[in-house]
């Protein structure tokens, strides 16, 4: 029994990959490499010492895709694969919608076709919008307000269609908030292709010399210090949580879960702990609000607790330790 994880040479795909095979889970990756890159992979067999059966493929390719599942017994399938850039979704709708809603779609359609027992889904935090208050519960409304968002909320609703039709297949909706940090061997990490969107890769390729400074985007928001405030959580705690996930659907039908640590960091205090950790000056100006963006947004942590018994563990100044790793080992990514 195997489990598939799409989009596994990635991000949080390439660290949950870890986690899994440290957990004892026997693993397939799906990914067109896009956005990542094989080397990924290879670094998490030599941290896991295993050999981890890799397709490169697009998962809006059912006929490929379907060869997988008619190769392998696979019983679960973690969907990472997609297209995360709000600012590209804007500009590019369709392509968004085409490869988050169209790919997801896809792997649904053989999950239900091949009986498999779970499906775990990477939604965002986005799904909640602009919230009217914080700390977010999963009960809030759900208004994402951009078309990555909004892709996101079809998939859930789309999956949650298939639950009432098809009662076989159990649904995880994880909700992540700022997954930040890398491995600890410094040898797996974020790997932007271009000038980071985020603000902690931003942050570290100022670091390393990459980038001259910082753009903070406004310092003007109703929060402690004027900056945006969001819940970062160390990738290696987000990837625990895929796995508990995966135990709950064991006995659970439908999951619906945030996963951060539930405190907000304002931009600043970010900075300051990646400065205090790393003893790296981070320059930086202040400029205009990013389009979008809003000012203050962390979970409630109380249900993913209550549910998965789960709770991350790692505190800013180790998601900081780790990123600057990753980054000092690695100055050009993979
Ligand atoms: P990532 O870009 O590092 O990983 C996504 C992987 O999917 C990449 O390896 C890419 O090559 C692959 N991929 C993209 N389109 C594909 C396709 N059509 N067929 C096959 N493979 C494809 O991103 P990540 O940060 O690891 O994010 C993983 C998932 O989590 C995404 O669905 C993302 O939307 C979601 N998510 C990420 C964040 C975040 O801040 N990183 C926050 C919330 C949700
Ligand atoms: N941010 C910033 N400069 C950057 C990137 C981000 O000031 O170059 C701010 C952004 O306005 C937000 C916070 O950092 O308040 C986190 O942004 P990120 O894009 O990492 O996450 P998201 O906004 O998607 O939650």
């Amino acid at each position: 029994m195997e489990i598939l994880v799409t989009g596994g040479s990635g991000y949080i795909g390439s660290h949950t990959v870890i986690e899994l095979i440290n957990f004892g889970y026997k693993v397939v990756v799906v990914d067109n490499l896009c956005n990542s890159k094989i080397e990924s992979l290879k670094r998490v067999e030599k941290l896991t010492n295993s050999k981890i059966p890799f397709y490169k493929l697009d998962v809006r390719d059912k006929k490929a895709l379907k060869k997988i599942f008619e190769k392998h017994d696979i019983y679960a399938v973690i969907h990472f694969a997609g297209l995360k850039s709000v600012s590209d979704s804007i500009i590019n709708p369709t392509y968004y919608y085409d490869v988050n809603v169209g790919g997801a779609i896809c792997i649904m359609q053989l999950v239900q076709e091949f009986a498999c027992k779970s499906f775990i889904f990477s939604s965002s935090a986005t799904v909640y919008g602009n919230p009217s208050k914080v700390p977010i519960k999963e009960t809030f409304p759900l208004c994402a307000v951009n078309p990555y968002g909004r892709s996101k909320l079809m998939v859930e609703n789309i999956l949650q269609d298939m639950l009432l039709a098809n009662t076989d297949c159990k649904i995880a909706l994880l909700r992540y908030f700022n997954p930040v940090g890398a491995h600890v061997s410094g040898l797996i990490g974020e790997n932007p292709k271009n000038t980071p969107n985020n603000l902690m890769p931003y942050i570290s390729q100022v670091a390393i010399g990459k980038l001259d400074k910082l753009k903070i985007f406004g310092a003007d928001y109703n929060t402690s210090d004027g900056t945006g405030v969001r819940d970062y959580i160390h990738v290696i705690d987000l990837a625990r949580g895929h796995i508990k996930a995966l135990e709950y659907l064991e006995n659970n039908q439908l999951l619906i879960a945030n996963l951060g640590t539930g405190k907000g960091y304002s931009v600043l205090d970010l900075i300051k702990t990646f400065e205090a950790t790393t003893k790296k000056k981070i320059p930086y100006e202040i400029v205009a609000r990013r389009k979008g963006d809003v000012a203050t947004c962390y979970t409630d942590t109380s249900y993913a607790f209550k549910k998965l018994n789960w709770q991350a563990k790692y505190k800013l100044d180790k998601m900081c330790k780790d990123t600057w790793r990753w980054q000092k080992n690695n100055p050009n990514g993979y």
